[in-house]
């Protein structure tokens, strides 16, 4: 049973990565405000790079703006840098040269509620990368901007990858939008808090009471010993993912013929711990649970 489904509070639509002209965005932040709100988001962060913008200073429109920043601590095994994002910023940030990575993101969860490694895919992350980061609470499995400009925004591997290892995050799909081409809107997170308020949803998203979408609502999941319910939006297939080698499985079931249904039941084998549910709809958008453990 994943819990989160059924507990009291409201569904709240939100994108937590995303730019403006602060850094290197082309929408000014309340331009991207107007824009989120007219598709029905209900929270958002503006996450510039190395610069907290004053959301407070702007008409949210109804919406729940979470103050917000990405940071990009150096020494990536492949080179990158590795794009860390901290929501619920207390103060302004301060760039220091040279900084031992470490530094930086204590002096980040110092000053922020909530944390994820952004991009793996983009940034060609490995395990080694993620696994040190303790200040962390998530990962991106999927990142808008990083799937249409350069077709590397899914980072399933590298997420099911350091769960393996041990390291539990929660998954997250965002816009991380530029606006340099079309990178609006295209993934985001299903948050169940207890209201719409800054407090609810940082205490929801640190619960890790979400879902990750890319269009697909997940309406719950229940795990009854070895059986799987899952009820969603209309859907043609739904998985449930286990990272573990050997002894894991991945089960899936199809609608027949590709039919859309909105319920599915499939078995797990004993050894599916943990397991992660993922359904698809029939344009191909997906959304995902996060991993959770089976009642032993
Ligand atoms: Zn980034
Ligand atoms: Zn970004």
């Amino acid at each position: 049973m994943i819990s989160f489904f059924d507990t009291p509070g409201q569904w709240l639509r939100g994108n937590l990565h995303l730019h403006t002209t602060v850094s290197d965005g082309e929408l000014e932040p309340q331009q991207a405000v107007d824009g989120y709100h007219e598709q029905g988001y209900d929270f958002l962060s503006i996450t510039d790079h190395n610069t907290v913008v004053d959301v407070d200073a702007l008409d949210d429109r109804g919406m729940t703006l979470l103050p917000g920043i990405e940071i990009a601590p150096p020494g990536a095994e492949l080179g990158q840098t590795i794009h860390t994002v901290g929501i619920g910023a207390s103060q302004q940030w301060e760039k220091i040269e040279d900084e031992p990575a470490q530094e930086t993101w204590d002096r980040l969860a110092a000053i922020t509620q909530f944390r994820f490694v952004a991009h793996p895919s983009w940034s060609s992350l490995t395990y080694d990368d993620i696994l040190p980061v303790e200040q962390i609470h998530g990962v991106e499995v999927f990142n808008t901007t990083c799937h249409r400009g350069v077709g590397r925004g899914l980072s399933e591997v590298q997420w099911d990858d350091v769960t393996a290892r041990g390291k539990s995050l929660f998954g997250l799909a965002v816009d991380d939008a530029h606006c340099h081409y079309n990178d609006l809107y295209g993934g985001w997170i299903m948050l169940r808090a207890q209201e719409q308020s800054r407090e609810a949803i940082y205490a929801a998203l640190l619960a890790g009471n979400f879902y990750a979408t890319q269009g697909p609502q997940i309406e719950s999941v229940q795990i009854d010993g070895l059986t799987v319910r899952v009820e969603c939006s209309p859907c043609v297939e739904a998985l449930a993912v286990c990272p573990m080698p050997g002894r894991g499985s991945t089960c899936w079931r199809a609608g027949v013929g590709g039919t859309e249904v909105t319920n599915f039941e499939f078995d797990l084998k004993p050894s599916s711990d943990p397991v992660r549910i993922s359904v698809v709809d029939a344009q191909g958008r997906r959304a995902w649970t996060s991993h959770c453990r089976l009642e032993q």
